[in-house]
């Protein structure tokens, strides 16, 4: 990273990514209030630092340590913003002083359930709607989401989602499930999510990120926190820090019964914060996969510190056709937005 003097000329500014793309490097320029940074992304090595810090309006010139530097805490406090990033989605905002929920069925399965569920989501306090179109499933013979039939069955499901959206003011997310599915889902969503699955799919972040919406980035099951950190370093290097990033549980180790779909893990949050700007939300619906567990874990998300929650919610769970064992009432989710809002209140500083 390098640090420029507070007086830098615009000619000054230009001189050194000139001289860091002699040496093969792109550079990403964030100008703070008082200090412009200039951040490198690809091989540090080529690059000569005592070189670069004797170049003129330049204060300093150094390696951020960690693999994980555009959205590095140290990169953004060197800018003077040392909080957490906000991420705004229409009137929405991720790593505000407010939690954000995002509720909505696992699937968007017909237009009829979708409205129902979203106008009650809606009143029960939710920001942002849910809702898969292209579903990853374990098993081919399994319900891959409508998405997964054809083009036509795509855009008409992702219109529904749009629509509902529109209908009861919230911001919309669905995931894409290969880089062959962004062009049509970035027409219609206002964050695109990356599913746990294709964490380490860095082709499929690149183009996603491309799209210039926020994208909601889930840890895969069996990363670890500086994997998680090093990949959506990929969507940040492509110009895009509106990056919502979102635990949803890990594989538990040891023999024998889990209880739980995966291993939620809360510290996670905390770690996270202190290693990036970016907000973090928590998934508890695919992280337990029990509708008897969504409250406790999201009481104690929120408590951990995270800025949000991604719920999976059905008034008839026993028509859903997929998840049905995870999804809570809007009546339940009411609750626990209204008690998540009160324990933010005494629980985060
Ligand atoms: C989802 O949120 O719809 C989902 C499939 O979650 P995950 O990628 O975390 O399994
Ligand atoms: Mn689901």
């Amino acid at each position: 990273m390098i640090i420029m003097k507070k007086d830098a000329t615009p000619a000054q500014v230009q001189h050194v990514i000139d001289e860091v793309g002699r040496a093969g490097l792109r550079t990403d320029v964030s100008r703070g209030a008082y200090l412009t940074i200039i951040g490198l992304i690809g091989d540090e090595s080529k690059v000569d630092f005592t070189h670069l810090a004797a170049l003129p309006g330049v204060k300093e010139a150094r390696m951020i340590e960690a693999p994980y530097k555009l959205i590095n805490r140290e990169y953004s406090n060197a800018y003077g913003e040392t909080g957490t990033r906000t991420v705004k989605v229409g009137n929405v905002e991720f790593g505000g002083p407010e939690p954000v929920f995002i509720a909505g069925p696992c699937a968007v399965e017909n237009r009829e359930d979708l409205f129902r569920i979203a106008e009650q989501c809606k009143a029960a306090g939710a920001h942002v709607l849910r809702g898969g179109v292209f579903k990853p499933r374990s098993s081919v013979h399994s319900f891959q989401g409508l998405g997964s039939a054809g083009t036509e069955e795509a855009i008409e499901a992702l219109s529904w989602l749009q629509e509902a959206g529109r209908e009861f003011g919230m911001p919309v997310v669905t995931e894409v499930r290969g880089e062959a599915q962004v062009d049509l889902v970035a027409q219609f969503v206002d964050i695109i999510q990356i599913g746990a699955r294709n964490m380490y799919d860095q082709d499929l972040l690149q183009t996603a990120a491309r799209k210039k919406l926020p994208v909601m980035f889930k840890r895969h099951f069996g990363a670890s926190i500086e994997e998680f950190l090093c990949f959506s370093e990929y969507i940040a290097a492509e110009g895009n820090k509106d990056i919502i990033l979102c635990e949803r549980g890990i594989v538990p180790m040891g023999k024998g019964k889990s209880f739980t779909r995966y291993m939620l893990d809360l510290a996670a949050v905390p770690v996270v914060q202190k290693e990036t700007y970016l907000p973090i939300i928590v998934d508890p619906s695919h992280a337990t996969g029990r509708r008897d567990l969504i409250r406790s874990m999201s009481l104690a998300s929120i408590a951990a510190g995270a800025a949000g929650l991604m719920i999976e919610v059905h008034d008839r769970p026993e028509d859903a056709r997929c998840d049905a064992a995870q999804m809570i009432q809007p009546s339940e989710l009411k609750e626990i937005i209204a008690t998540a809002r009160q324990l933010r209140k005494i629980a985060v500083k």
